[in-house]
This record gives C-alpha cells, structure tokens and sequence, in this order.
C-alpha cells in the first residue's frame, strides 16, 4: 500500500561516511530486505516493513527552497529506503529531486537494488559529481528472491551496472551484507568483475536491533540446518566475518577489483 505524506525537511545532515546530507523520497521501502534495519533507525511502527510505503509528494517543493540555502555537500540519495524502489515508477519524486540537485550543482551518491535507475540515465549523466551504488548480496537469485524479495533480479541489477558504466557514469557495488554460509564470495566478485564498478565496498550482516529477529526466522523457515551457526554467529562465539574477509580479499585481488571495508569490519 501506498500513503501520500507531507513533509516539512528534505536535506538531514548525515553521519554515514563520505556523505553531508541524506534525502530519503519515501518512508518505507518495497523491497521489503529480510536484513534491513531501516526500521529502528526511523522508529517504523506502522507495521510489517514493506507492506506500507509513504511517499513524499511535497519533498521535491521543499527540497528546492533548502537548495538555495544549504552549504554544498555530498547528498546520499536513499540512506533509509531506496530511491527506486517500485512506487518510484508512478511518483518520479526521485527524478524530481535529481532535477533540482542537478540545476544546484550538488554532488550525488545513489544506493539501490533497482534497475529502475536507468530510466534516469538521461539526468545522471549530466552531473559533474555523482555515482551509483548498486547492493549485490548474492549471486543466486533463487537466494536474493528470499532476501530482498521486492528488489530487481541479481541479473537486472549487474545489467543496471554495466549500462551505467558504458554511458559514463562512475558506479560501485555495495556488496552486503554478506550472509554467513549463503553468500558464493567468490561467485559474487566474479559475477562483479564482469561489469568493472570503480570499486566494491564489502559489508558485515549487522545484528542491529530488530534485525537479529528478522533473519533468525528467515534462516529457520529456509535454510533451517543452518540455524545454530547463526546463533553461534549472533552470540559472538564465533567470528564468521574474519575468516570470509580473507576469502573475500583474494578474490578482489585476482579479478583486480578495488575493495573497500564498511566501518563495521573496523570494529
Ligand atoms: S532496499 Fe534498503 S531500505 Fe529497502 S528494504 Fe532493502 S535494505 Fe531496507
């Protein structure tokens, strides 16, 4: 379902690295990530995530007024929903806001799990300062149906990567989280290395609150054999992450991909 909202900001100052600002067009997200924790960052009590999306059909209006007043900075578009997720299609609020960043000059990181996003090839392109993060979790889309049900195929997404790099735009791969025993690293780096991102920045599955929920029920609906190396995981028993980053490493070696840490693997 979708609600319409009204809304009073659109540029939140952002503590995520390497960004200024966070716009997030909508209020919930249609993908619907069984390891999202968008939820307990925004305080999301309107129900299941992913049955409800609001859309906020004001924030271009807003956003061209804070743009004639607000110091330059990078703008992270889509921090705690994506940009382009399937309400996108009908509300263009995402297109409208590249719009106006556009015409200002402000330099643009964009996250998503949407092929949707070269419908606005047109825009991207003329940007002096911007690129496209595409999430890959997985290389098995039978895998990444389960995960992120609502969000384009692995192979959609790898095509969105290439179309974008081949019209000149500076793309990367967030490649997270990683799913303990389920994500192919090697695998997913070389599905990765076919469409040359600038770089790959790898995160941790993070056992924020509410998500620890979340994926114990996922992993014991579909992958019940696995359930006690996650608990073991969660617990901190074990250090799952240690060992795969290493795996991980050797693989952006050999196909020569530039890899970066999120934060997460430095704490
Ligand atoms: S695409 Fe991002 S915001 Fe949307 S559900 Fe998935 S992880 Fe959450």
């Amino acid at each position: 379902m979708i609600k319409e909202i009204l809304v009073k900001t659109a540029l939140s100052p952002s503590k995520l690295p390497g960004l200024d600002y966070a716009l997030n067009p909508y209020r919930g997200c249609q993908h619907a990530c069984v390891y999202c924790y968008a939820p307990s960052v925004i305080h999301w009590d309107k129900g299941k995530w992913g049955d409800l999306v609001e859309a906020k059909v004001n924030l271009p209006r807003i956003l061209s007024k804070e743009l004639h007043v607000k110091k330059k900075g990078i703008v992270g578009l889509g921090t705690v929903t994506d940009p382009y997720q399937p309400a996108e299609k009908k509300y263009e609020i995402t297109r409208r806001c590249l719009e106006l960043l556009l015409t200002h000059d402000f330099p643009v990181c964009i996250q998503t799990k949407s092929s949707l996003v070269l419908r606005d090839i047109d825009l991207l392109k003329k940007f002096s300062n911007l690129e496209v993060g595409i999430t890959l979790t997985t290389h098995d889309d039978r895998l990444r149906e389960k995960l992120e049900p609502g969000a384009s195929s692995v192979e959609e997404r790898l095509h969105a990567l290439s179309e974008l790099s081949n019209n000149g735009i500076n793309t990367w791969v967030f490649m997270g989280p990683v799913m303990p025993y389920l994500t192919d690293v090697e695998a997913l780096i070389d599905s990765i290395s076919m469409v040359k991102p600038g770089y790959v920045l790898v995160d941790k599955l993070r056992m924020k609150e509410g998500v620890r929920d979340s994926i114990s029920g996922f992993v014991k609906e579909f992958y019940p054999h696995l359930s006690e190396k996650y608990e073991t995981i969660f617990s901190g028993e074990e250090n799952y992450f240690v060992k795969i980053l290493e795996d991980i490493k050797k693989s952006c070696e050999n196909k020569d991909i530039y890899l970066r840490l999120s934060q997460a693997f430095h704490q």
